[in-house]
C-alpha cells in the first residue's frame, strides 16, 4: 500500500490525495497562443521508469498541492514537499 507524507499532516494513504500529473513538465507560458505548445503540454506523455516526480493534491485532507518523489518501478516513496515552496535543498 501507498504511504504519501504530505507536508502539513504527515504519512496518510494514497486514498486521500488525487494524482496530478508528471512535476518536471513546464507549462507553456501563460497567455500563448502557440497551439502545438499547448497540444504537447496536455495531451503528450512520457511513461517514466525510476525516480520521479509528481504533482498530487491532498483532497481528503489539507487540500494542498505536493510534489512527491516517488520510485516509478518499485513504487517507493521519497521526500515531499509544497509545490509552491519549491524542492527543498
Ligand atoms: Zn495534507
Amino acid at each position: 500500500m501507498l504511504r504519501i507524507p504530505c507536508p502539513h499532516c504527515g504519512e496518510r494513504d494514497y486514498t486521500e490525495f488525487r494524482y496530478a500529473g508528471d512535476a518536471t513538465k513546464r507549462r507553456p507560458v501563460h497567455g500563448t497562443e502557440d497551439v502545438r505548445a499547448w497540444y504537447e503540454h496536455v495531451f503528450l506523455f512520457t511513461n517514466p521508469k525510476g525516480p520521479h516526480r509528481e504533482y498530487w493534491q491532498h483532497v481528503q485532507g489539507c487540500r494542498q498541492w505536493l510534489v512527491l518523489e516517488r520510485d516509478t518501478a518499485t513504487n517507493t516513496v521519497g521526500r515531499s514537499w509544497l509545490a509552491r515552496t519549491g524542492a527543498p535543498s
